[in-house]
């Protein structure tokens, strides 16, 4: 990366489809230097697997169509990184566990093969945390991901580039990728995007397929994009969406043009604050940065009103019993039959394999959510847990519902701090699973949620803003986090250590 005015990698998804498109430079050259940025960044450990020549390849056929007068696609000359939960035809796919290493499908995932229809290219498969359990990317059998921001103390403490997508936050803070895929279960597109000063939207659950990614919690996961701003991640977002037979649960509805649709204008909306997402405690930053984006909101024309979500309590210990119930039965199939690592023991019989493989194949924290999952569905405590968190997830759907007759889209912060040190909070999963309690909410009741940077705490972090919104307005949502990164003008960048 080079503080080059002309560099290509200090653009994004629009500004290279539309360069590329008007001939300014070509979509090889855009592949290539960010391939060069890849290559050089390797301190970050961000992707798994680097594919500079797919990415070299779809930049070629863009450059061709375009010398040959043909319609090029929404994402056209446009480089990406793809979360290494995303199945890719011929490229090792491996949720960031040992289990799935080797494993190369045979097959391409729908989100994935639409972004490549649409002119993609792709330039590896990113980091994340194993499974997409975590909140911080210390749970992938690959390693660590690095966050390319350091605190203004001085000090040089590896910081998490929150999770699970933290390989897809990372590369697109750093400028390895203009944007990238993330997946949301919990918060994973969210949190990290909030760590490392960039955007991310999760759409209603159902308008991307989930056919061809690697399930966690069925009922929650949900895919979206990843990217430096509210344009960006319209653009993305319309490649990636749509209707798949091959997902049971995708939403059958057209594609809104997100983008020709953006306006900042938020005149005659009505933005909630929920009164239950001021806790105890609270970090002032965090605190401050919510103030600066109610103001904001104002400013562009919106009128601001307090609503209530009376169950916000009780989501976050209902998801951490749904999604460990949803993942241990989703994991059921890595047995060491079809997929990546078999462990057998010299004269083992099936059981003894399977026991072995799991053993050794799974990371701690995922062996946590299976145990979890596996103790809330056994007879004696179904009803108990798996029943009770069920009920409340109803509940928390209820109270948005309540809340989207009084206002449009509610303005809450993306998570209670901004990053932490790597090995801060990995000892205590409670502590860990805490991150998440402004995300899951949106999650349990399906609903699309965006974070969009507000600003930089006093250590010189990122914090980011979130907005959610009613089911399938995904574009009162982009306007909203449009209208907040007017006004927020965030511009920090990591400086370069890397
Ligand atoms: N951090 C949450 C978890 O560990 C969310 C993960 C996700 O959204 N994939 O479950």
């Amino acid at each position: 990366m080079s503080d080059n005015a002309n560099d290509v990698t200090e653009l994004g998804v629009a500004a290279i489809r539309d360069g590329v498109a008007k001939g300014d430079f070509s979509a090889r050259e855009v592949a290539e230097a960010f391939n060069a940025n890849v290559a050089a960044a390797g301190e970050l450990n961000a992707f798994i697997v680097a594919t500079p020549d797919m990415a070299l390849e779809a930049a070629g056929r863009v450059d061709a169509d375009r010398a040959a007068g043909k319609a090029l696609g929404k994402m056209a000359g446009v480089p990406i990184g793809m979360k290494d939960l995303f199945a890719t035809n011929g490229v090792q796919t491996t949720a960031a566990s040992h289990i799935l290493e080797g494993f190369s499908p045979q097959y391409e995932s729908t989100v994935s093969q639409k972004l490549w229809d649409a002119g993609a290219g792709m330039l590896g498969k990113l980091n994340l945390d194993q499974f997409a359990m975590g909140s911080s990317n210390e749970t992938s059998y690959f390693g660590n991901v690095i966050s390319p921001w350091r605190r203004n103390d001085g000090g040089n403490a590896p910081l998490a580039p929150g999770g699970s997508s933290g390989g897809s936050s990372s590369a697109v803070a750093a400028r390895l990728c203009p944007a990238a895929t993330g997946t949301d279960t919990g918060g994973s597109i969210r949190q990290p995007a909030a760590f490392t000063g960039i955007t991310g939207i999760k759409p209603t659950y159902g308008r991307c397929s989930r056919w061809g990614i690697v399930a966690f919690a069925s009922s929650l996961d949900q895919a979206g994009p990843m990217a430096r701003d509210v344009r960006d991640c319209a653009i993305m977002l319309e490649a990636m969406a749509g209707f798949d037979p091959k997902d049971a649960t995708s939403l059958d509805m057209p594609v809104p043009e997100w983008e020709a649709g953006l306006t900042a204008d938020m005149k005659g909306k009505k933005v909630g604050i929920p009164r239950e997402y001021r806790m105890d405690g609270m970090d002032a930053d965090v605190a401050k940065s919510w103030e600066d984006g109610i103001a904001w909101l104002r400013d562009a024309g919106a009128e601001i009103v307090d609503i209530s979500l009376p169950h916000t309590k009780y989501a976050l210990p209902a998801y951490y019993i749904i999604a460990p119930a949803e993942a241990s039965s989703n994991l059921a199939r890595y047995d060491g039959v079809r997929y990546g690592l078999r462990d057998l023991p010299e004269g083992a019989g099936l059981q003894d394999m399977y026991a072995a493989t799991r053993a050794a194949g799974f990371g701690a924290e995922v062996k946590r959510r299976i145990l979890i999952g596996t103790y809330v569905l056994s007879a004696g405590f179904y009803d108990a847990y798996y029943t009770q968190a069920q009920k409340v997830r109803t509940l928390i759907s209820h109270d948005f519902k309540n809340a989207f007759t009084e206002c449009d889209v509610i303005l809450a912060p993306t998570t209670p701090s901004a990053s932490f040190a790597l090995g801060e909070k990995s000892g205590d999963p409670l502590e860990m699973y805490l991150n998440d309690v402004f995300s899951v909410p949106a999650s349990l009741a399906g609903l699309p949620a965006m974070s969009v940077p507000a600003g930089l705490n006093r250590e010189g972090l990122p914090l980011g803003l979130q907005i959610i919104g009613n089911a399938f307005d995904e574009q009162g949502v982009l306007n909203a986090g449009l209208a907040l990164e007017q006004r927020a003008g965030f511009t920090a960048k990591p400086e370069k250590w890397w």
